[in-house]
C-alpha cells in the first residue's frame, strides 16, 4: 500500500524503498578516508573521489533496490522503531497509553503471519463481492465512490486541496489516477522495454485473479481488460515535466461547472458516497483526463470496470494477505527494483506500522530519540541559513530591488517546523482490533480519509506534516510558505553534533538550503510569502530567472545514466536548482562562520572547504540497481546521486577554488554556460 503525498511537496530525497538485513550503526566517523578513491582526481570526476571506496565496498543488499546515506540512516530509524514496537507489544497492559495500546495491537496483528495463512483471500470477500453485485453503471459509480472514502484509489484521484490562488482555503480536488504501473510510458511508449513490462505485469495481474479464484483463462481475459482500461486513462494522462506548470494544474469551477464537463459521471452521488453532498466548488487538475474518463464510463462495459476495481481492490491488499499474494506481489514489483529478497517481516511491519499510526508511533519515536538540544540546534542553522540567504538576495547582481523586496517578504514569512509536529493528531476515533491486520490497516485509511475529506471547506490547518518524525527527508511546500525537517534526517551523516562546522554545513546546511531554495525554483518562484500561486516577478527579472534555469535544464539534459537513459532536465529542474542553491548559501553560511570562529587546522588533510563538498557528496552516495535506476529516470524529480554530486560543484567557483581545479577540467564548467541564480 502506498502513502499519497501532498502533490506540491518538493521533498529532498530519495524515497527509500524498502528493506534489509540487521540494523545497521550509525557511521560514527563524520567523513571516513577509506570511502575516496584517490585514483581519480576531484577535478574530473567529484562524485567518484569521494565516493569510490565507499561504492566498492557497499553493494545494494538483497532486500534493497538501492543504498547509500539515506537508506543506511532509514535502517536505523526503523530499527529504534521497532524496539519501541517491540517494547509496547510486551508491555500492552490497561495503564499504557491508548496510543501505545494501539501501536501494539497493530504490530502484533501485522505480525500473525499464521492469521493471515489461514485467511487466504478472505479479508477482502467482503470488497470483492460488492464488486460482483454491480449490475450497472450507476452500482458501479457508487462502488468507486465507496472505494475512494475508504482510501482506495481506482479511476481518478479525489481529495482535499488547498486552493492554489487562495491559500488560506481548503478545497476539493480531482486528479488523474487510477495506473498501477509508475507512470503514463510505461503504457503508451512502443519500445521493447516497456512492451516487455507489459507483458510481465498483464501476467502478473492474471497470476493475482487467479489467486483470488478465477481460471486461467478468466484470469487472462480479465488481465486483458485491466491493461485496455488503464492504457485508455494513460493516454489523457499529463506527463510529470507537463504537471510540473501550477497554472496548468489550477480549474477551479462550480460542481455545476464539473457536471457539465463530465456529463455522463454522477457527482452528486459520487459527492454523496464520499460523505461529502455538501461540495460546491472543486479544482479540476486535469479537464481532459476527467472528459476521456467520462466517456470511457460509457463506452467500456461494465464487466471489464469490475476486473478492473476487482484487480485495484487486491492490488492494494496484497502486501497485508496471505503469503501467495505477498510474494506474487513481490516478484512483479522485483521485475522494477532489481530487489532479490523480501524484507523481514518485522521489518515491513515496523514500516507499515510507521506509515499507518503516524503521529501515535512519532510522538513515542520523538519522545525516545530526539532531543531538545538537537531541535535547538537545528533550529540555529536554519536561522544562520536564512540570514545568509537574505544576505545574498541583497548582492544579487541581475535582479531589480523591487523584485528583490518581494522575494524578502517571501523569505521573511518562511515558516519553519523541525522534528515533530506541535500539535498530534487525535486517535480517539479509530479502533484497532487484534486479528486481521488488513481490518486494521483499512481502519486507518479509513481514519485518514475521513481526516482529510473533513478539511474540505475549512481554513487550512497550518499544524499539519506531510512527513513521519522517523522519515529522512525533508520538504517544502509552496502553498504553506514553509520548510519542514523531520527529527529522522538531524543525524549523522547529516547532522552530527560531533562532528566539525564543515561537515554539518556540507550536509545539514546544504539540506536546508535546498529546501529553502525550493521557495525560489522553478516551481516555488511561481508562489508568493502567502502562499498563493500569483506572478510577483518583473517581467524582465522573470526573463532573466528563465535563462538561468533553462542552463540548468541543459546541463542536466547532458548527463546519461546506465547505458544511454538521459537525466530529464525539465523533470529535475527544480531538484537541481534547490541543489545549486542550497550549496552556494551553505558555502556562503560556513565561510562566515569560519570568518567568526577562526579556521580550523586541517583535518584527515582536507581544509573546512574541502570537508564541506566532500560531505555533499557522502549524502548522495549510492549503489542502486539497474532496474530501479530505470524507474527512477522516468519518474523521480530528484537527479541520481552521481549528478547530484557532479551538477552543482561544477557551477561553484567556491569548489574548483577548494581544490585546485583548473578551466577545462571536467567539474569546472565555462562561465558561458554556469548559471548564477540564488
Ligand atoms: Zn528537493
Amino acid at each position: 500500500m502506498r502513502l499519497v503525498f501532498p502533490a506540491l511537496a518538493l521533498t529532498l530525497g530519495l524515497a527509500t524503498s524498502a528493506a534489509g538485513q540487521g540494523a545497521v550503526p550509525i557511521q560514527s566517523t563524520p567523513l571516513d578516508p577509506a570511502n575516496l578513491d584517490r585514483s581519480v582526481s576531484a577535478c574530473t570526476d567529484f562524485y567518484q573521489f569521494a565516493n569510490g571506496g565507499w561504492a566498492k565496498t557497499h553493494p545494494v543488499p538483497p532486500a534493497f533496490s538501492i543504498w547509500g546515506s539515506f537508506a543506511e540512516l532509514t535502517e536505523n530509524n526503523q530499527s529504534n522503531v521497532l524496539t519501541i514496537l517491540r517494547n509496547s507489544a510486551a508491555s500492552a497492559n490497561p495503564q499504557a497509553s491508548a496510543d501505545l495500546r494501539k501501536l501494539a495491537t497493530y504490530y502484533t496483528s501485522c505480525m500473525d503471519s499464521a492469521g493471515a495463512e489461514k485467511e487466504g483471500a478472505q479479508p477482502i470477500a467482503p470488497e470483492l463481492g460488492r464488486v460482483a453485485a454491480i449490475r450497472n453503471r450507476a452500482q458501479l459509480e457508487s462502488e468507486i465512490a465507496r472505494l475512494h472514502s475508504m482510501g482506495l484509489p481506482s479511476v481518478f484521484g479525489f481529495g482535499a486541496q488547498q486552493d492554489a490562488k487562495n491559500s488560506t482555503s481548503v478545497i476539493a480536488g480531482v486528479r488523474q489516477g487510477g495506473l498501477s504501473l509508475p507512470d503514463r510510458d510505461y503504457y503508451l511508449n512502443p519500445e521493447k522495454r516497456y512492451s516487455d513490462i507489459r507483458a510481465n505485469y498483464t501476467d502478473h495481474v492474471a497470476r493475482t485473479f487467479q489467486l483470488i479464484g478465477e481460471s486461467a483463462s478468466d484470469a487472462g481475459t480479465d488481465a486483458q481488460r485491466v491493461l485496455a482500461i488503464e492504457t485508455a486513462l494513460a493516454r489523457p494522462a499529463k506527463t510529470r515535466v507537463e504537471m510540473r506548470d501550477p497554472n496548468a494544474n489550477y480549474h477551479k469551477m462550480t460542481t455545476a461547472e464539473l457536471a457539465q464537463l463530465a456529463p455522463g459521471f454522477n457527482w452528486p452521488t459520487y459527492f454523496a458516497g464520499v460523505g461529502r453532498a455538501d461540495i460546491t466548488t472543486i479544482n479540476v487538475q486535469n479537464p481532459a483526463f476527467l472528459k476521456a474518463v467520462d466517456s470511457l464510463m460509457t463506452s467500456v462495459p461494465v464487466n471489464d470496470w469490475k476486473a478492473y476495481l476487482r484487480w485495484k481492490i487486491v492490488d492494494a491488499a496484497a502486501p497485508s494477505l496471505s503469503s501467495a499474494f505477498v510474494n506474487e506481489d513481490f516478484r512483479f514489483g522485483s521485475t522494477l527494483s532489481g530487489t532479490k529478497e523480501q524484507l523481514p517481516r518485522d521489518k515491513r511491519c515496523g514500516r507499515a506500522t510507521d506509515a499507518g499510526l503516524r503521529d501515535a508511533l512519532g510522538q513515542a519515536y520523538v519522545a525516545q530519540y530526539f532531543t531538545p538540544t538537537a531541535k535547538q540546534r537545528a533550529l540555529e542553522m536554519v536561522r544562520n541559513l536564512e540570514s545568509v540567504f537574505h544576505d545574498r538576495l541583497q548582492t544579487l547582481g541581475w535582479m531589480s530591488d523591487t523584485t528583490k523586496a518581494q522575494a524578502e517578504t517571501k523569505l521573511a514569512a518562511f515558516t519553519n517546523k523541525i522534528g515533530y509536529p506541535d500539535k498530534w493528531r487525535d486517535y480517539s476515533s479509530l479502533t484497532i482490533k487484534p486479528g486481521q491486520f488488513l481490518n486494521n490497516q483499512l481502519a486507518v485509511r479509513e481514519y485518514e480519509r475521513r481526516r482529510e475529506l473533513a478539511r474540505i471547506g475549512q481554513p487550512v490547518d497550518r499544524a499539519e506534516w506531510g512527513m513521519t518524525p522517523p522519515t529522512v527527508n525533508a520538504y517544502y511546500n509552496p502553498s504553506m510558505n514553509e520548510i519542514v525537517f523531520p527529527a529522522g534526517i538531524m543525524q549523522p551523516p547529516f547532522f552530527d553534533p560531533k562532528a566539525d562546522d564543515a561537515v554539518n554545513y556540507g550536509g545539514m546546511g546544504a539540506v536546508i538550503g535546498h529546501e529553502m531554495t525550493h521557495g525560489f525554483d522553478d516551481q516555488g518562484a511561481q508562489f508568493d510569502a502567502q502562499g498563493n500561486l500569483r506572478n510577483w516577478w518583473s517581467a524582465s527579472d522573470l526573463e532573466k530567472f528563465k535563462r538561468g534555469t533553462g542552463l540548468v535544464a541543459s546541463q542536466f539534459d547532458s548527463y546519461t545514466v546506465l547505458d544511454s537513459v538521459h537525466v530529464n532536465g525539465k523533470l529535475t529542474l527544480g531538484e537541481n536548482l534547490a541543489d545549486l542553491g542550497g550549496l552556494s548559501v551553505s558555502y556562503a553560511a560556513l565561510e562566515k562562520t569560519l570568518a567568526a570562529k577562526g579556521r580550523p587546522p586541517l583535518i584527515d588533510g582536507f581544509t573546512p572547504e574541502q570537508r564541506f563538498f566532500l560531505a555533499w557528496a557522502q549524502i548522495w552516495r549510492q549503489n542502486i540497481n539497474p532496474e530501479a535506476q530505470r524507474v527512477r529516470i522516468n519518474t523521480d524529480p530528484h537527479s541520481p546521486g552521481q549528478w547530484r554530486t557532479n551538477g552543482p560543484v561544477s557551477n561553484l567557483p567556491q569548489f574548483a577554488a577548494a581544490f585546485g581545479c583548473k578551466p577545462g577540467d571536467p567539474m569546472v564548467r565555462p562561465d558561458s554556460v554556469r548559471p548564477v541564480i540564488w
